[in-house]
């Protein structure tokens, strides 16, 4: 049996998606939040969050996650641990199919499902993660004071990573793929010029090496030569792209070339009314703990002025 409409749905738990929970809940609106396998987002990943606003001595990501996710409780949200696997939104009220077989009807729709990171998929890398191997450099590269440090990728992330982490490192060392990099001019001759950063190219990173505890270092690949090099390294910056988790909006929601959700400008709104993009999945800039939040809260408020209009038009 088809269950009743529900007045939104939230996909994804991230500080996007609760702060759209919290907004909605706190208007009465009765949200739902599908979880995913992801719960809680890119911040159950990282350590101390040290740039969210209110937290004046830090929080651990999976704290801030946990108080938000209490936060959007505390005004009825309801959560589901499935997955989203499918939406139609060619039609109001909008259904979305998750993994658990459950088939729910939304008036709304708040897209909060993400990015993420994208991974070298080595073995160690899994194993040092949070213990050296990071993907964020504004979330981690303060743990960092004083060490050499590596950075893999050769795109504008790369460099950016590499540039922030001169903050706070000894030395920079950026391995890339090939013997060009990927990034633009401007941060090419930024990172070229910073006495800080050096280049490893055409290398592969083989292996991350560690104490048990810690990362020490890399092996790395050169692949013209065929030689295997050991450098010895406090951390290691995976910056190798993020890919925005929107696979089952293709062929619904806008997307640009790299499968980011497009939004009207000073809006979350997508291009089908009723449906709201916010955090991650709609902004490859800023990727902030509180732009997210923010974009959540836009989003929010959207739906419920959406909501109230319908509701309007229906009585009139
Ligand atoms: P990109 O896709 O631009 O670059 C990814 C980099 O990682 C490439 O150099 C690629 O190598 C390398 N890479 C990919 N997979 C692997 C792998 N398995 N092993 C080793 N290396 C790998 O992603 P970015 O995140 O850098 O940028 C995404 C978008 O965001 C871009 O449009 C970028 O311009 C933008 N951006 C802009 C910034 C700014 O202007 N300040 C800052 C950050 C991002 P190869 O080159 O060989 O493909």
């Amino acid at each position: 049996m088809a269950e009743n409409a529900r007045n939104v749905v939230i996909i994804g738990s991230g500080p996007a998606g609760l702060t759209a929970a919290v907004y909605t809940s706190r208007a009465s609106l009765e949200p739902v939040v599908v979880h995913g396998n992801e719960p809680g987002g890119q911040l159950m990943i990282t350590t101390d969050v040290e740039n969210f606003p209110g937290f004046p001595e830090g929080i651990l990501g999976p704290e801030l996650m946990n108080l938000m996710t209490r936060q959007a409780e505390r005004f009825g949200t309801e959560f589901l641990t499935d997955r989203v696997e499918a939406v139609e939104l060619g039609a109001q009220p909008f259904e979305v199919a998750t993994d658990g077989g459950r088939a729910l009807r939304a008036k709304t729709l708040i897209v909060a499902s993400g990015a993420s990171t994208r991974w070298l998929g080595l073995e160690s890398e899994a194993k040092y993660r949070g213990r050296g191997v990071s993907s964020c450099a504004t979330c981690d590269g303060a743990f960092f004071k004083g060490r050499e440090l590596i950075v893999v990728g050769g795109g504008d992330s790369a460099l950016e990573e590499a540039l922030f982490l001169t903050r706070f490192a000894s030395k920079v060392t950026v391995v890339h793929r090939r013997d060009r990099l990927r990034a633009s001019k401007i941060m090419q001759d930024r990172a070229f010029k910073n006495d800080k950063i050096d280049f490893v190219w055409d290398s592969e990173v083989r292996e991350i090496l560690g104490d048990g505890k810690r990362v020490t270092g890399v092996r790395l690949s050169n692949k013209k030569t065929k030689e295997t090099t050991e450098v010895s390294c406090g951390g290691v910056f995976v910056a190798v792209g993020h890919a925005p988790n929107t696979d089952i909006f293709k062929g619904q929601l806008e997307m640009d070339a790299k499968g980011y959700l497009v939004t009207r400008p000073d809006s979350t709104a997508t291009n089908v009314e009723g449906v709201y993009a916010c955090g991650d999945v709609q902004d490859h800039v800023f990727r902030q703990a509180v732009t997210a939040a923010g974009t959540g809260c836009m989003a929010a408020i959207e739906a419920e002025r959406y909501l109230e209009a319908k509701e309007a038009q229906q009585g009139a």
